[in-house]
């Protein structure tokens, strides 16, 4: 059993397509932990990217990431890190694979729709960032 973190990103929640996210997480045997809807600051976003913070694309993606609500949410599950990275599809939605989150609901590099951790190292610092201990249940009861 595994942790990780995803969110539905602010072009996800302008698209109106938070449930149709969640439910392909379900669909594929992932269950919620912890969600919630929020909006972060500038500050936040780059405090959650900063391992990107010598890229090129830093400033956009955190211009992109506060400009509106996110729904932040634990997923639980077998292998539930690369599981979500699969439903998710690569970063560039052109390059995603048909079926995927990606490929299906986004088309642009930077505006792709999810968010999932890339590592159990990231999976520990991005569900801390947002969750407390107190906030993340145990799903099947
Ligand atoms: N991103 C971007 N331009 C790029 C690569 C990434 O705008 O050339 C954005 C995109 O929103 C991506 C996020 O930065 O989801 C984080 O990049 P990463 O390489 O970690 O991709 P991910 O893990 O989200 O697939
Ligand atoms: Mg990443």
């Amino acid at each position: 059993m595994e942790r990780t973190l995803s969110i539905v990103k602010p072009d996800g929640v302008k698209k109106n397509v938070v449930g149709e996210v969640l439910g392909r997480f379900e669909k594929n045997g992932l269950r919620v932990a912890a969600l919630k809807m929020i909006r972060m600051s500038k500050d936040e976003a780059k405090g959650f990217y900063i391992v990107h913070k010598e890229r090129p694309f830093y400033e956009s993606l955190t211009d992109f990431m506060s400009e509106g609500p996110i729904v932040v949410m634990v997923l639980e599950g077998d292998d539930a890190i690369s599981k979500v990275r699969e439903i998710m599809g690569a970063t560039n939605p052109k390059e995603a694979q048909p079926g995927t989150i990606r490929a299906d609901l986004a088309s642009d590099i930077e505006r792709n729709i999810v968010h999932g951790s890339d590592s159990p190292a990231s999976a520990q610092y991005e569900i801390g960032y947002f969750f407390s201990s107190l906030e993340i249940v145990n799903p099947a009861g």
